[in-house]
């Protein structure tokens, strides 16, 4: 079968021709109908050797949807010809974190050796893929596979993001989204489907505003060194509730703190350069702000999201791309020039 793969450090992915895997005990092979790409694709393949851990060749995609194609011994709790999307944080499903169906926080998976597919795992970007559990599956029933795969992560990571902090979005508070990208444009989407609040959303380019805006942003403005005081004119002195940032770098982490207000979440999604870090001290932002680091999302979570495109509250934008053209995709990312999120069709 062909698989994009990131074979060396540095290099771009290539599409190469693999064995077709076969389930073992307890697994699902599923046929790839849709796999989305995620900027933390493009983080990890520009690690440098030192910093890299996530094993050689890697086959891209942890954003997946299928179709179940065959079984592994001793899996009854699914069907051949299910349609699926794939919940990515793997995790032992036994220790407490798991127990909860938090399996993005699973205390034993490094222990374990287990790695979320294209993570470390054979990944989506390829014609089949193995899911090492049938309780790893979501079936979608009747719902597009192309628009729906990016709830898997764009989706799930905001939508857990946005849950922890829903007692805070009331009327007439304000929700700031920065980068509306891939995340970013489900982000504003759930803010607005699940809260009362203001959504604010920032990004670099006009294009980018305009894009915002059309999927429901009260306000856009422009990511510069006036962001902040641009900000503040729309929040007024109580500041923001809550700031998604999806961008993680050292002006935006600067951006989040200081337009935060009393009580309220700084929420740190993006990875940046993997090196900046969110300064808060007592002279240093506003009182009770809190500043956490989510990682992905829970199972019950991303269930909870097909429902909610069941109810056709997301406007999912993807940009289609064949296996042959994903290196493009990738380029494009990079680039950012996508709207919304690029999703691989094999
Ligand atoms: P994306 O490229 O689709 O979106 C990023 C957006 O941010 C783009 O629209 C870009 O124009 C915009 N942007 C860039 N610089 C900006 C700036 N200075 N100010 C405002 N906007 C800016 O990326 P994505 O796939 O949505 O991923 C977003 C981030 O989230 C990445 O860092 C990714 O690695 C991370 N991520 C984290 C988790 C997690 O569990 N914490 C999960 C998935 C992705
Ligand atoms: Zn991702
Ligand atoms: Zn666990």
């Amino acid at each position: 079968m062909e698989a994009l793969q990131y074979t060396r450090i540095g290099a771009e992915p290539e599409l190469v021709d693999i064995p077709t895997p076969e389930p073992g005990p307890g697994q699902v092979l599923l046929r790839v109908t849709a796999a989305g790409i995620c900027h933390s694709d493009t983080f990890i393949m520009s690690l440098p050797t030192e910093r890299y851990k996530y094993g050689l060749p890697l086959t891209l995609g942890h954003e997946a949807a299928g179709e179940v194609a065959a079984l592994g011994a001793g899996v009854d709790s699914i069907t051949v010809g299910t349609n699926v999307v794939v919940y990515g944080p793997w995790g032992c499903g036994l220790c407490w974190h798991c127990s909860q169906g938090m399996e993005n926080y699973c205390s034993r998976a490094a222990e374990l050796g287990i790695r979320p597919p294209g993570l470390g795992a054979p990944g989506a970007l390829a014609e089949y893929m193995i899911v090492d559990s049938a309780r790893h599956l979501v079936p979608i029933g009747d719902l597009d596979p192309v628009t729906t795969v990016p709830l898997t992560d764009a989706g799930l990571t905001p939508y857990h993001a946005i849950k922890r902090s829903l007692p805070k979005l009331r009327a007439g508070s304000t929700a700031v989204v920065i980068g509306s990208g891939g995340l970013g444009h489900v982000a504003i989407q759930l803010l607005r489907y699940l809260t009362p609040a203001r959504v604010l959303a920032l990004d670099v380019s006009e294009d980018k505003l305009k894009f915002a805006r059309s999927i429901g942003a009260h306000h856009a403005v422009l990511s510069d060194t006036h962001a902040a005081e641009e900000v503040r004119k729309i929040t007024g002195p109580a500041g923001a509730a809550l700031v998604l940032d999806f961008v993680g770098l050292q002006p935006t982490l600067d951006l989040a703190t200081s337009v935060a207000g009393v009580g309220s979440d700084v929420t740190i999604i993006g990875v940046g350069d993997g090196r900046s870090a969110a300064e808060v001290g007592f002279f240093r932002g506003a009182y009770e702000t809190n500043v956490s680091i989510p990682y992905w999302g829970a199972r019950h979570e991303l269930i909870e999201l097909i429902e909610l495109a069941h109810h056709g509250a997301l406007n999912i934008a993807v940009e289609r791309f064949g296996l042959e053209d994903s290196v493009e995709a990738y380029r494009r990312l990079a680039a950012g020039t996508l709207e919304g999120r690029a999703v691989i069709v094999p």
